[in-house]
């Protein structure tokens, strides 16, 4: 299909509908629950309540990234919405500032 228009080997719809569903599985997990406990983003470690924790891939799964555990963390809707309306260089940005501030 589209595939050979990306540069690089990037997932297509299956496998990311595939590691979609191994996040959801995660998600009911003890694991998940012992890493949303302290009820703190992973990037600006802002508390949030845990109905507003959401759940977020490092490397996202459209480059390349998987649903493993090393690759899932809690984060906030703030930071999530801004996380998908970044360039990756644009986040980066926004993460060192975060750092900073805390
Ligand atoms: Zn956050």
């Amino acid at each position: 299909m589209a595939r050979e228009f990306f540069d690089f080997d990037a997932p297509d719809d299956s496998e990311i509908r595939a590691e979609r569903g191994k996040a959801r599985d995660l998600r009911k997990t003890r694991w998940w629950q012992q890493k949303t406990a302290p009820g703190l983003c992973h990037y600006c470690g802002k508390k949030i309540s845990f109905k507003e924790i959401t759940m977020d891939h490092l490397v996202p799964l459209a480059r390349g990234g998987r649903s493993t555990k090393d690759n899932l963390v809690p984060c906030c809707k703030d930071c999530n919405n801004l996380k998908k309306s970044m360039l990756p260089l644009e986040w980066e940005d926004y993460l060192e500032k975060a750092v900073k501030e805390k």
